[in-house]
Protein backbone atom coordinates (compact mmCIF):
# COMPACT_ATOMS: atom_id res chain seq x y z
CA UNK A 1 0.00 0.00 0.00
CA UNK A 2 1.67 3.22 -1.32
CA UNK A 3 -0.86 5.50 0.12
CA UNK A 4 0.87 6.98 2.79
CA UNK A 5 4.69 6.38 1.38
CA UNK A 6 6.55 8.78 3.53
CA UNK A 7 4.19 9.48 6.45
CA UNK A 8 4.01 8.33 9.63
CA UNK A 9 1.39 5.82 10.67
CA UNK A 10 0.30 4.12 13.48
CA UNK A 11 -1.33 0.35 13.63
CA UNK A 12 -3.23 -1.15 16.54
CA UNK A 13 -3.72 -4.88 16.44
CA UNK A 14 -1.37 -7.23 15.17
CA UNK A 15 -2.95 -10.74 15.18
CA UNK A 16 -2.79 -11.89 11.64
CA UNK A 17 -4.64 -9.62 9.67
CA UNK A 18 -2.89 -6.13 11.43
CA UNK A 19 0.22 -7.62 11.13
CA UNK A 20 -0.36 -7.77 7.22
CA UNK A 21 -1.47 -4.23 7.63
CA UNK A 22 1.58 -3.18 9.57
CA UNK A 23 3.34 -5.00 6.78
CA UNK A 24 1.66 -3.84 3.67
CA UNK A 25 1.97 -0.41 4.88
CA UNK A 26 5.80 -0.90 5.65
CA UNK A 27 6.43 -2.09 2.44
CA UNK A 28 5.07 0.77 0.32
CA UNK A 29 7.17 3.13 1.82
CA UNK A 30 4.95 4.30 5.33
CA UNK A 31 6.59 4.82 8.49
CA UNK A 32 4.56 2.36 10.39
CA UNK A 33 4.47 2.31 14.59
CA UNK A 34 2.67 -1.04 15.53
CA UNK A 35 0.72 -2.22 18.49
CA UNK A 36 -1.13 -4.52 20.66
CA UNK A 37 -2.11 -4.69 23.94
CA UNK A 38 -1.15 -8.52 23.71
CA UNK A 39 2.83 -8.50 24.63
CA UNK A 40 3.38 -11.60 22.46
CA UNK A 41 1.61 -10.22 19.42
CA UNK A 42 4.02 -7.09 19.88
CA UNK A 43 7.20 -9.54 20.12
CA UNK A 44 6.43 -11.60 17.46
CA UNK A 45 5.73 -8.25 15.20
CA UNK A 46 9.09 -7.29 16.22
CA UNK A 47 10.64 -10.39 15.60
CA UNK A 48 9.38 -10.18 12.15
CA UNK A 49 10.54 -6.53 11.45
CA UNK A 50 7.87 -4.54 12.38
CA UNK A 51 8.55 -1.42 14.20
CA UNK A 52 6.81 -0.98 17.53
CA UNK A 53 5.81 1.82 19.72
CA UNK A 54 4.02 1.51 23.12
CA UNK A 55 1.11 3.69 21.37
CA UNK A 56 0.00 4.25 25.22
CA UNK A 57 2.05 7.01 25.56
CA UNK A 58 2.81 8.04 22.25
CA UNK A 59 1.90 11.52 21.11
CA UNK A 60 -0.65 10.45 18.92
CA UNK A 61 -0.34 13.51 16.79
CA UNK A 62 2.17 13.26 14.83
CA UNK A 63 0.68 10.10 13.02
CA UNK A 64 -1.33 10.77 9.69
CA UNK A 65 -3.65 7.60 10.61
CA UNK A 66 -4.21 5.25 13.10
CA UNK A 67 -5.43 1.91 11.20
CA UNK A 68 -6.96 -0.64 13.38
CA UNK A 69 -7.07 -4.42 12.53
CA UNK A 70 -10.53 -5.57 11.78
CA UNK A 71 -10.59 -7.72 15.00
CA UNK A 72 -10.36 -5.07 17.47
CA UNK A 73 -12.47 -5.05 20.29
CA UNK A 74 -13.09 -1.14 21.06
CA UNK A 75 -14.86 -1.94 23.99
CA UNK A 76 -11.83 -3.06 25.63
CA UNK A 77 -9.68 0.11 27.69
CA UNK A 78 -6.72 0.10 25.96
CA UNK A 79 -7.89 -0.14 22.26
CA UNK A 80 -11.11 2.57 23.66
CA UNK A 81 -8.23 4.31 25.32
CA UNK A 82 -5.88 5.17 22.03
CA UNK A 83 -8.74 5.57 19.76
CA UNK A 84 -9.84 8.25 21.67
CA UNK A 85 -6.77 9.56 22.51
CA UNK A 86 -6.04 9.60 18.47
CA UNK A 87 -9.71 10.83 17.80
CA UNK A 88 -9.30 14.12 20.41
CA UNK A 89 -5.73 14.75 18.52
CA UNK A 90 -7.79 14.87 15.07
CA UNK A 91 -5.96 11.90 13.60
CA UNK A 92 -7.97 9.90 11.29
CA UNK A 93 -9.20 6.15 12.29
CA UNK A 94 -9.35 3.61 9.12
CA UNK A 95 -8.98 -0.06 8.85
CA UNK A 96 -7.56 -2.11 6.06
CA UNK A 97 -10.73 -2.07 3.61
CA UNK A 98 -9.97 1.85 3.51
CA UNK A 99 -6.43 1.55 2.71
CA UNK A 100 -7.75 -1.36 0.36
CA UNK A 101 -9.95 1.51 -1.48
CA UNK A 102 -7.57 4.05 -1.58
CA UNK A 103 -4.95 2.38 -3.13
CA UNK A 104 -6.78 1.53 -5.73
CA UNK A 105 -7.98 4.76 -6.82
CA UNK A 106 -4.38 5.58 -7.07
CA UNK A 107 -2.89 2.33 -9.00
CA UNK A 108 -5.54 0.87 -11.10
CA UNK A 109 -9.42 2.53 -10.89
CA UNK A 110 -10.57 -0.04 -13.50
CA UNK A 111 -9.91 -3.14 -11.00
CA UNK A 112 -13.32 -4.26 -10.30
CA UNK A 113 -14.46 -4.29 -6.49
CA UNK A 114 -17.52 -6.27 -5.47
CA UNK A 115 -18.00 -5.64 -1.65
CA UNK A 116 -20.70 -7.80 0.37
CA UNK A 117 -21.97 -7.08 3.47
CA UNK A 118 -25.50 -7.98 5.25
CA UNK A 119 -26.69 -9.07 8.95
CA UNK A 120 -26.74 -12.81 7.40
CA UNK A 121 -25.07 -14.73 4.26
CA UNK A 122 -21.99 -12.61 3.81
CA UNK A 123 -20.01 -15.51 3.39
CA UNK A 124 -22.08 -17.80 0.83
CA UNK A 125 -23.15 -14.58 -0.65
CA UNK A 126 -19.07 -13.56 -1.12
CA UNK A 127 -17.99 -17.00 -1.98
CA UNK A 128 -20.53 -17.81 -4.55
CA UNK A 129 -19.59 -14.68 -6.09
CA UNK A 130 -16.47 -15.74 -6.87
CA UNK A 131 -17.17 -18.81 -8.01
CA UNK A 132 -18.98 -16.91 -10.59
CA UNK A 133 -16.48 -15.12 -12.12
CA UNK A 134 -14.20 -17.89 -11.77
CA UNK A 135 -16.60 -19.78 -14.11
CA UNK A 136 -16.09 -16.86 -16.22
CA UNK A 137 -12.68 -16.95 -16.66
CA UNK A 138 -11.94 -13.69 -14.55
CA UNK A 139 -8.94 -13.77 -12.09
CA UNK A 140 -10.99 -13.75 -8.61
CA UNK A 141 -9.18 -12.14 -5.66
CA UNK A 142 -11.45 -13.40 -2.83
CA UNK A 143 -10.78 -11.88 0.91
CA UNK A 144 -11.85 -9.46 3.78
CA UNK A 145 -14.22 -10.94 6.80
CA UNK A 146 -14.40 -14.35 5.04
CA UNK A 147 -10.46 -15.09 5.84
CA UNK A 148 -7.67 -14.21 3.73
CA UNK A 149 -6.87 -10.12 4.87
CA UNK A 150 -7.33 -8.02 1.90
CA UNK A 151 -3.74 -6.62 1.58
CA UNK A 152 -2.51 -10.03 1.36
CA UNK A 153 -4.57 -10.54 -1.73
CA UNK A 154 -2.31 -9.99 -4.74
CA UNK A 155 -1.33 -6.27 -6.11
CA UNK A 156 -4.17 -4.77 -7.75
CA UNK A 157 -4.58 -4.69 -11.33
CA UNK A 158 -7.03 -3.67 -13.65
CA UNK A 159 -8.22 -6.91 -14.75
CA UNK A 160 -8.23 -8.38 -11.06
CA UNK A 161 -11.69 -8.85 -9.92
CA UNK A 162 -11.45 -8.58 -5.92
CA UNK A 163 -14.53 -10.06 -3.88
CA UNK A 164 -14.56 -8.70 -0.32
CA UNK A 165 -16.75 -9.74 2.49
CA UNK A 166 -17.48 -6.66 4.92
CA UNK A 167 -18.33 -6.56 8.42
CA UNK A 168 -19.61 -3.59 9.74
CA UNK A 169 -17.04 -2.64 11.51
CA UNK A 170 -14.70 -2.88 9.01
CA UNK A 171 -16.67 -0.30 6.80
CA UNK A 172 -16.82 1.79 9.74
CA UNK A 173 -13.28 2.22 9.23
CA UNK A 174 -13.76 2.76 5.46
CA UNK A 175 -15.31 6.06 5.27
CA UNK A 176 -14.28 5.99 1.58
CA UNK A 177 -15.61 2.82 0.58
CA UNK A 178 -16.62 2.69 -3.03
CA UNK A 179 -16.84 -0.82 -4.94
CA UNK A 180 -18.03 -1.07 -8.60
CA UNK A 181 -20.92 -3.46 -7.19
CA UNK A 182 -21.68 -2.91 -3.63
CA UNK A 183 -24.06 -5.35 -1.98
CA UNK A 184 -26.23 -5.34 0.97
CA UNK A 185 -28.70 -8.77 1.59
CA UNK A 186 -30.76 -7.87 4.79
CA UNK A 187 -30.23 -5.84 8.07
CA UNK A 188 -31.97 -7.54 10.97
CA UNK A 189 -31.31 -7.12 14.54
CA UNK A 190 -27.35 -8.89 15.75
CA UNK A 191 -24.67 -7.25 16.76
CA UNK A 192 -25.91 -4.67 18.51
CA UNK A 193 -23.86 -4.91 21.64
CA UNK A 194 -20.97 -2.86 19.26
CA UNK A 195 -22.76 -0.45 17.44
CA UNK A 196 -25.11 0.73 19.99
CA UNK A 197 -28.45 0.91 17.91
CA UNK A 198 -30.31 -0.61 15.64
CA UNK A 199 -30.26 3.12 13.67
CA UNK A 200 -26.78 3.42 13.63
CA UNK A 201 -25.97 -0.31 12.49
CA UNK A 202 -28.40 0.18 9.31
CA UNK A 203 -26.31 3.20 8.61
CA UNK A 204 -23.23 1.92 8.61
CA UNK A 205 -24.56 -0.92 6.34
CA UNK A 206 -25.83 1.61 4.17
CA UNK A 207 -22.66 3.20 3.94
CA UNK A 208 -20.96 0.60 1.75
CA UNK A 209 -24.25 0.92 -1.02
CA UNK A 210 -24.08 4.21 -0.93
CA UNK A 211 -20.70 4.71 -1.87
CA UNK A 212 -21.23 1.93 -5.23
CA UNK A 213 -21.26 2.49 -8.62
CA UNK A 214 -24.07 0.15 -8.62
CA UNK A 215 -25.86 -0.67 -5.23
CA UNK A 216 -27.48 -4.45 -4.93
CA UNK A 217 -29.75 -4.16 -2.22
CA UNK A 218 -32.37 -6.55 -0.50
CA UNK A 219 -35.94 -5.60 0.26
CA UNK A 220 -37.57 -8.15 2.27
CA UNK A 221 -36.91 -6.31 5.44
CA UNK A 222 -37.80 -2.56 6.29
CA UNK A 223 -34.30 -1.56 7.07
CA UNK A 224 -33.37 -2.27 3.88
CA UNK A 225 -35.79 -1.61 2.05
CA UNK A 226 -35.62 1.96 3.46
CA UNK A 227 -31.68 2.02 2.24
CA UNK A 228 -32.78 1.11 -0.87
CA UNK A 229 -35.66 3.30 -1.45
CA UNK A 230 -32.77 6.08 -0.40
CA UNK A 231 -30.46 5.34 -2.90
CA UNK A 232 -33.12 5.15 -5.45
CA UNK A 233 -34.30 8.50 -4.71
CA UNK A 234 -30.75 10.09 -4.85
CA UNK A 235 -31.05 8.83 -9.05
CA UNK A 236 -28.25 6.48 -8.21
CA UNK A 237 -27.97 3.06 -10.34
CA UNK A 238 -29.66 0.25 -8.06
CA UNK A 239 -30.66 -3.49 -8.44
CA UNK A 240 -33.32 -4.39 -6.12
CA UNK A 241 -33.45 -8.32 -4.68
CA UNK A 242 -36.15 -10.37 -3.58
CA UNK A 243 -37.35 -13.35 -2.48
CA UNK A 244 -41.02 -12.83 -1.81
CA UNK A 245 -42.57 -10.46 -4.37
CA UNK A 246 -41.30 -9.75 -8.32
CA UNK A 247 -39.41 -6.03 -7.97
CA UNK A 248 -39.60 -3.90 -11.02
CA UNK A 249 -35.75 -3.08 -10.92
CA UNK A 250 -33.74 -5.50 -10.22
CA UNK A 251 -33.71 -9.64 -9.47
CA UNK A 252 -36.30 -11.82 -8.08
CA UNK A 253 -36.86 -15.17 -7.05
CA UNK A 254 -40.24 -16.85 -7.94
CA UNK A 255 -39.95 -20.47 -6.92
CA UNK A 256 -36.86 -21.44 -8.05
CA UNK A 257 -36.10 -19.20 -10.80
CA UNK A 258 -34.29 -16.30 -10.68
CA UNK A 259 -35.99 -13.57 -12.97
CA UNK A 260 -34.59 -10.22 -14.17
CA UNK A 261 -37.08 -7.72 -14.42
CA UNK A 262 -37.30 -5.88 -17.58
CA UNK A 263 -39.03 -2.95 -18.69
CA UNK A 264 -42.86 -4.16 -18.10
CA UNK A 265 -41.91 -8.09 -18.07
CA UNK A 266 -38.88 -9.68 -16.46
CA UNK A 267 -36.17 -12.60 -17.89
CA UNK A 268 -35.41 -15.63 -16.30
CA UNK A 269 -31.46 -15.53 -15.56
CA UNK A 270 -30.90 -18.97 -14.03
CA UNK A 271 -33.12 -21.97 -12.40
CA UNK A 272 -32.30 -22.95 -8.90
CA UNK A 273 -33.47 -26.26 -9.05
CA UNK A 274 -31.83 -29.14 -7.97
CA UNK A 275 -28.56 -27.16 -6.61
CA UNK A 276 -28.57 -28.62 -3.45
CA UNK A 277 -25.54 -25.92 -2.12
CA UNK A 278 -27.91 -23.04 -2.42
CA UNK A 279 -31.51 -25.20 -1.11
CA UNK A 280 -33.59 -22.88 1.00
CA UNK A 281 -35.47 -19.35 0.85
CA UNK A 282 -32.15 -17.64 2.56
CA UNK A 283 -29.52 -19.02 -0.10
CA UNK A 284 -31.82 -17.95 -3.02
CA UNK A 285 -31.63 -14.47 -1.76
CA UNK A 286 -27.92 -14.82 -1.26
CA UNK A 287 -27.62 -16.45 -5.26
CA UNK A 288 -29.84 -13.51 -6.43
CA UNK A 289 -27.88 -10.84 -5.21
CA UNK A 290 -24.57 -12.89 -6.90
CA UNK A 291 -26.76 -13.57 -9.61
CA UNK A 292 -27.11 -9.76 -9.70
CA UNK A 293 -23.48 -8.89 -9.48
CA UNK A 294 -22.44 -11.02 -11.84
CA UNK A 295 -25.06 -9.81 -14.61
CA UNK A 296 -24.52 -6.11 -14.02
CA UNK A 297 -20.60 -6.51 -14.35
CA UNK A 298 -21.40 -8.84 -17.99
CA UNK A 299 -21.33 -12.20 -16.82
CA UNK A 300 -23.74 -14.44 -19.53
CA UNK A 301 -26.77 -16.27 -18.07
CA UNK A 302 -25.30 -19.60 -19.45
CA UNK A 303 -21.71 -19.01 -17.86
CA UNK A 304 -23.94 -17.64 -14.31
CA UNK A 305 -26.26 -21.20 -14.69
CA UNK A 306 -22.98 -22.64 -14.90
CA UNK A 307 -21.75 -21.34 -11.98
CA UNK A 308 -24.46 -21.71 -9.45
CA UNK A 309 -24.70 -25.75 -10.43
CA UNK A 310 -20.98 -26.07 -10.16
CA UNK A 311 -21.26 -24.26 -6.32
CA UNK A 312 -19.96 -26.44 -4.06
CA UNK A 313 -21.51 -24.68 -1.26
CA UNK A 314 -19.30 -23.46 2.22
CA UNK A 315 -18.85 -25.98 4.73
CA UNK A 316 -20.97 -26.15 7.74
CA UNK A 317 -23.69 -24.00 6.38
CA UNK A 318 -26.34 -26.94 5.08
CA UNK A 319 -23.63 -28.54 3.85
CA UNK A 320 -24.30 -31.61 2.18
CA UNK A 321 -22.18 -34.45 3.24
CA UNK A 322 -23.20 -37.38 1.85
CA UNK A 323 -25.91 -39.71 1.44
CA UNK A 324 -26.25 -43.04 2.62
CA UNK A 325 -29.05 -45.27 0.81
CA UNK A 326 -31.93 -42.55 0.46
CA UNK A 327 -30.97 -40.91 3.70
CA UNK A 328 -29.10 -37.44 3.34
CA UNK A 329 -26.88 -36.44 5.66
CA UNK A 330 -26.43 -32.17 6.35
CA UNK A 331 -23.69 -30.33 8.57
CA UNK A 332 -25.35 -26.91 9.27
CA UNK A 333 -22.82 -26.68 12.38
CA UNK A 334 -22.45 -23.13 11.72
CA UNK A 335 -26.32 -22.49 13.01
CA UNK A 336 -25.17 -21.11 16.39
CA UNK A 337 -28.52 -20.18 17.66
CA UNK A 338 -32.20 -20.78 16.93
CA UNK A 339 -32.61 -17.90 14.09
CA UNK A 340 -30.24 -20.00 11.80
CA UNK A 341 -31.27 -23.45 13.00
CA UNK A 342 -34.77 -22.11 11.37
CA UNK A 343 -33.31 -21.82 8.22
CA UNK A 344 -32.37 -25.23 7.79
CA UNK A 345 -35.55 -26.59 9.49
CA UNK A 346 -37.75 -25.04 6.56
CA UNK A 347 -35.36 -26.25 3.93
CA UNK A 348 -36.16 -29.85 5.02
CA UNK A 349 -39.35 -32.12 5.43
CA UNK A 350 -38.65 -34.99 6.85
CA UNK A 351 -35.79 -33.87 9.89
CA UNK A 352 -34.14 -36.91 12.43
CA UNK A 353 -32.28 -33.54 14.17
CA UNK A 354 -29.34 -33.56 15.97
CA UNK A 355 -29.16 -29.99 18.59
CA UNK A 356 -27.81 -28.65 21.25
CA UNK A 357 -24.30 -27.60 22.79
CA UNK A 358 -24.72 -24.21 25.11
CA UNK A 359 -27.72 -22.92 25.15
CA UNK A 360 -28.61 -19.39 23.75
CA UNK A 361 -31.08 -17.05 25.68
CA UNK A 362 -34.66 -18.02 24.22
CA UNK A 363 -33.59 -21.76 23.57
CA UNK A 364 -35.05 -23.07 20.88
CA UNK A 365 -39.12 -22.40 21.64
CA UNK A 366 -38.85 -19.96 18.70
CA UNK A 367 -38.66 -22.92 16.69
CA UNK A 368 -42.32 -24.36 17.17
CA UNK A 369 -43.66 -24.23 14.21
CA UNK A 370 -41.12 -26.77 12.52
CA UNK A 371 -41.51 -29.13 15.44
CA UNK A 372 -44.00 -31.32 13.11
CA UNK A 373 -41.11 -32.21 10.46
CA UNK A 374 -39.13 -33.68 12.88
CA UNK A 375 -39.02 -37.17 12.98
CA UNK A 376 -36.77 -37.00 15.67
CA UNK A 377 -34.53 -35.14 18.19
CA UNK A 378 -30.91 -36.31 19.18
CA UNK A 379 -29.87 -34.13 22.47
CA UNK A 380 -26.16 -33.62 22.62
CA UNK A 381 -24.32 -31.33 25.21
CA UNK A 382 -25.49 -29.25 27.99
CA UNK A 383 -28.56 -27.59 26.89
CA UNK A 384 -29.87 -31.59 27.03
CA UNK A 385 -32.28 -31.36 29.48
CA UNK A 386 -33.83 -27.78 29.26
CA UNK A 387 -34.06 -28.78 25.17
CA UNK A 388 -35.98 -31.94 26.57
CA UNK A 389 -38.35 -30.31 28.54
CA UNK A 390 -39.19 -28.34 25.43
CA UNK A 391 -39.86 -30.86 22.78
CA UNK A 392 -41.63 -32.89 25.45
CA UNK A 393 -44.90 -34.06 23.75
CA UNK A 394 -44.16 -32.78 21.00
CA UNK A 395 -41.35 -34.26 19.24
CA UNK A 396 -39.74 -37.70 19.84
CA UNK A 397 -36.93 -37.38 22.05
CA UNK A 398 -33.50 -39.13 22.98
CA UNK A 399 -30.98 -37.70 25.01
CA UNK A 400 -27.78 -38.87 23.35
CA UNK A 401 -25.09 -36.86 25.23
CA UNK A 402 -22.43 -37.17 22.35
CA UNK A 403 -22.31 -36.39 18.92
CA UNK A 404 -20.79 -40.37 17.91
CA UNK A 405 -24.15 -41.48 19.77
CA UNK A 406 -26.28 -39.18 18.04
CA UNK A 407 -25.15 -40.20 15.11
CA UNK A 408 -25.18 -43.35 15.17
CA UNK A 409 -28.95 -43.22 16.59
CA UNK A 410 -30.13 -41.01 13.95
CA UNK A 411 -28.74 -42.66 11.33
CA UNK A 412 -30.17 -45.86 11.68
CA UNK A 413 -33.29 -44.67 12.70
CA UNK A 414 -33.68 -42.67 9.31
CA UNK A 415 -32.01 -45.88 7.31
CA UNK A 416 -35.49 -47.37 8.72
CA UNK A 417 -37.67 -44.38 7.59
CA UNK A 418 -40.01 -44.95 5.37
CA UNK A 419 -40.21 -41.68 3.92
CA UNK A 420 -39.39 -40.47 0.84
CA UNK A 421 -36.18 -38.74 1.87
CA UNK A 422 -35.30 -38.76 5.55
CA UNK A 423 -32.74 -35.99 6.65
CA UNK A 424 -29.94 -36.09 9.47
CA UNK A 425 -29.32 -32.59 10.04
CA UNK A 426 -26.93 -31.55 12.48
CA UNK A 427 -28.30 -27.70 12.89
CA UNK A 428 -27.56 -27.58 16.69
CA UNK A 429 -29.05 -23.85 17.83
CA UNK A 430 -26.10 -23.56 20.13
CA UNK A 431 -23.03 -22.32 20.52
CA UNK A 432 -20.54 -25.68 20.95
CA UNK A 433 -18.12 -24.24 23.30
CA UNK A 434 -19.39 -27.28 26.01
CA UNK A 435 -17.94 -29.94 23.83
CA UNK A 436 -15.81 -28.06 20.77
CA UNK A 437 -13.50 -25.24 20.60
CA UNK A 438 -15.70 -23.85 18.05
CA UNK A 439 -18.32 -24.68 15.42
CA UNK A 440 -15.99 -25.45 12.49
CA UNK A 441 -15.00 -28.56 15.35
CA UNK A 442 -18.20 -30.25 15.93
CA UNK A 443 -19.10 -29.76 12.02
CA UNK A 444 -16.06 -31.71 11.33
CA UNK A 445 -16.64 -34.15 13.57
CA UNK A 446 -19.95 -34.81 12.53
CA UNK A 447 -18.76 -34.79 8.79
CA UNK A 448 -16.11 -37.60 10.26
CA UNK A 449 -18.23 -39.89 11.92
CA UNK A 450 -20.97 -39.34 8.71
CA UNK A 451 -18.14 -40.45 5.78
CA UNK A 452 -17.06 -43.50 8.20
CA UNK A 453 -20.20 -44.56 8.30
CA UNK A 454 -20.56 -44.48 4.55
CA UNK A 455 -16.96 -46.24 4.44
CA UNK A 456 -18.31 -48.75 5.92
CA UNK A 457 -21.85 -49.34 4.47
CA UNK A 458 -19.96 -49.37 0.90
CA UNK A 459 -17.63 -52.16 1.98
CA UNK A 460 -20.68 -54.10 3.41
CA UNK A 461 -22.61 -53.86 0.06
P1 LIG B 1 -22.48 -14.66 7.42
O1 LIG B 1 -21.18 -14.68 6.69
O2 LIG B 1 -23.23 -13.37 7.21
O3 LIG B 1 -22.41 -15.07 8.85
P2 LIG B 1 -23.11 -17.21 6.12
O4 LIG B 1 -23.17 -17.15 4.64
O5 LIG B 1 -21.90 -17.75 6.75
O6 LIG B 1 -23.43 -15.74 6.70
O7 LIG B 1 -24.39 -18.00 6.64
C1 LIG B 1 -24.50 -18.26 8.03
C2 LIG B 1 -25.89 -18.74 8.39
O8 LIG B 1 -26.81 -17.66 8.27
C3 LIG B 1 -26.43 -19.81 7.47
O9 LIG B 1 -26.06 -21.09 7.93
C4 LIG B 1 -27.92 -19.59 7.53
O10 LIG B 1 -28.45 -20.19 8.68
C5 LIG B 1 -28.04 -18.10 7.71
N1 LIG B 1 -28.23 -17.35 6.46
C6 LIG B 1 -27.48 -17.44 5.33
N2 LIG B 1 -27.93 -16.61 4.38
C7 LIG B 1 -28.97 -15.95 4.91
C8 LIG B 1 -29.87 -14.95 4.42
N3 LIG B 1 -29.76 -14.44 3.20
N4 LIG B 1 -30.85 -14.53 5.27
C9 LIG B 1 -30.98 -15.02 6.51
N5 LIG B 1 -30.17 -15.96 7.02
C10 LIG B 1 -29.19 -16.44 6.24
Amino acid sequence: VTVFAGRKVAVFGLGGSGLVTAKALAAGGALVAAFDDNADSVANAAASGVTTLDLRSADLSEFAALVLAPGVPLTHPEPHWIVTKAKAAGVEIIGDIELFCRERRAVAPDATLIAITGTNGKSTTTALIAHLFVTAGRDVQLGGNIGTAILSLEPITSDRVYVVECSSFQIDLAPTIDPTVGILLNVTEDHLDRHGSMERYAAIKARLVDGAETAVVGVDDDWSASIAAEIDRRGKPLERISVRRPVVDGFYVDRTDILKAEDASAREVADLAGIGSLRGAHNAQNAAAAVAAASVLGVSDDVIQEGLSSFPGLAHRMEEVTRIGRVLFVNDSKATNADAAEKALASFDRIFWILGGKAKTGGIDSLAPYFGKIAKAYLIGAASEAFAATLEGKVPTVIAGTMDRAVALAADDAARDTEAEPVVLLSPACASFDQYRNFEKRGDHFRELVLARAGADAIEE
